[in-house]
């Protein structure tokens, strides 16, 4: 049973939704960065997909040089604040550490990175500059994060960049998708700010990219194309019942959580279906906005479901409920949703089969789908040459250029769905194969 008070001012919202890794004061960062044994070969160097040079970081701390701490994590990682905040560090740079296998606490990595990077966006520190004009244009779709960092890198590079991103903001589900316990708007938005200022690329906002025509106008336009589209809205499930009021998806509720924050109405009982880490969020954050009944269903059993472990025990200590083996359906009701039909599952021969005759109803007043986000086919189907798989991937090479050489791409759009760290990390790569995509021809 959830027991959050609903939100009804901005105030109660940061008090329910309060910050999962706040941010450091001098003395803590003093005291944690004493702590690193500034290994040699570091393994959770390793761990980061952008390989930040976290000893190094972390001395820089230490020695009070917190502004070079910054720019090595930048220098690294264009979006480095937001992934202070919001990466799994505990899987990657963090789970890592060498403490893991003593029984000591490990390195807090993320925030002492998000003690460097805050005080340069803070106090708006310039630290890079676009680089000598090489006369080339590049057209980027989507600012998210890896449309924002493929932009960075090229206008050090030397190249002028204008992004056309279908929103009104930037930094894509790092400020429309991200729960909001990891990071606040305000935080997102600051440092896209202040990338945008000190490197001077365009964003049109509002304006998606959707027809041949306006492809084949960035093709004559540009001299070469990043496609950093990410991935598309909740999949439909194709149930009896689905389009029903009351019905949502993860991704579209998320969003509207994050543009509203208490403004949002959520009803006392809410029934959210699948086993992802987005299942996760958004069970935890229907509990955070005063719904009194959560409840995770997830057609197999807990082992199996995708969400890290600490996603899921962040939602059960949120207040959220959890059942496992039983499977969707039918959305009951008259009009709206008042229930979900389930029926239990079990595996057999390693196959997951229903159970004859095991159909319950449980009640509910909303019902969020959490199985995973639709692709951006019919949209990738209008440029020529683009190869994607069967799961609507875009296929690319080791510099991420895709099977139409004008263009690159990066992100979920490429990966399928993984994290900020990595579209940031894919889309900078790409912008260093745009360059030499640039330079030869
Ligand atoms: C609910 C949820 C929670 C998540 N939580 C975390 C987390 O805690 N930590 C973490 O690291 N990662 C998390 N992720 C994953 C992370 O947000 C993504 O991996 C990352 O944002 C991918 O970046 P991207 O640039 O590839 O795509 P996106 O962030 O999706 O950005 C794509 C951008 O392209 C724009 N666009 C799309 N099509 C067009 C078009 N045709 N024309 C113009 N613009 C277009 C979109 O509007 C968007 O702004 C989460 C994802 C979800 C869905
Ligand atoms: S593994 Fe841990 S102790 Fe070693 S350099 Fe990294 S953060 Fe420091």
């Amino acid at each position: 049973m959830a027991e959050y008070t609903r939100p009804k001012t901005e105030a109660e919202f940061e008090v329910n939704f309060s910050q999962k890794k706040p941010l450091m004061n001098a003395t803590e960062a003093f005291y944690e960065s004493s702590r690193c044994l500034f290994c040699y070969d570091a393994p959770c160097m390793h761990a980061c997909p952008t390989h930040i040079d976290i000893p190094l970081f972390i001395k820089q701390i230490h020695t009070g040089n917190t502004i070079g701490a910054a720019e090595t994590i930048f220098e690294a990682n264009w979006l480095g604040n937001a992934c202070g905040k919001v990466c799994p560090t505990t899987e990657l740079c963090e789970g890592s550490c060498v403490y893991e296998n003593q029984n000591v606490p490990v390195i807090q990595i993320g925030r002492l990175q998000n003690f460097a990077t805050d005080k340069v966006i803070k106090e708006n520190k310039k630290l890079f500059s676009p680089g000598k004009s090489t006369g080339k244009k590049v057209a980027i779709v989507g600012a998210g994060p890896a449309g924002i960092a493929c932009a960075c890198e090229l206008r050090v590079l030397g190249h002028e960049v204008d992004i056309f991103e279908a929103k009104e903001k930037p930094s894509g589900l790092t400020v429309y998708g991200i729960a909001p316990y990891k990071i606040t708007n305000k935080e997102v938005l600051d440092e896209m700010e202040y990338l945008q200022e000190q490197l001077d690329y365009t964003i049109h906002y509002n304006h998606a990219i959707t027809t041949k025509e306006q492809i084949q106008e960035l093709e004559t336009n540009y001299d070469a194309i990043f496609l950093g589209v990410g991935i598309g809205p909740t999949a439909t499930l194709g149930l009896p019942g689905e389009d029903k009021d009351d019905v949502i998806g993860a991704v579209e509720f998320i969003e509207e959580l994050r543009m509203k924050h208490h403004e949002i109405q959520i009803p006392d009982t809410v029934i959210v279906i699948g086993g992802g880490n987005t299942a996760m969020d958004a069970a935890s954050e229907s509990a955070k906005l005063g719904a009194k009944q959560v409840t995770l269903v997830y057609r197999r059993d807990k082992d199996s479901m995708g969400a890290y472990a600490f996603e899921y025990n962040y939602s059960i200590a949120s207040g959220v409920d959890s059942l496992f083996n039983a499977t969707p359906v039918e959305i009951v009701g008259n009009g709206k949703a008042t229930g979900v039909k389930f029926v239990k599952t079990h595996v057999v021969d390693g196959k997951l089969e229903s159970i004859d005759g095991s159909e319950f109803v449980l009640d509910c007043d909303l019902v969020i789908k959490a199985t995973g986000q639709a692709k951006q086919g019919n949209f990738l189907s209008n440029i020529d040459g683009l190869t994607v798989d069967r799961r609507t991937k875009i296929q690319v090479n080791d510099q991420y250029q895709t099977t139409n050489p004008k263009y690159f791409a990066g992100g979920d759009a490429v990966n399928g769905g993984a994290e900020v760290v990595n579209g940031a990390y894919e889309g900078k790569m790409a912008a260093i194969g745009i360059d030499l995509y640039l330079n030869i021809v």
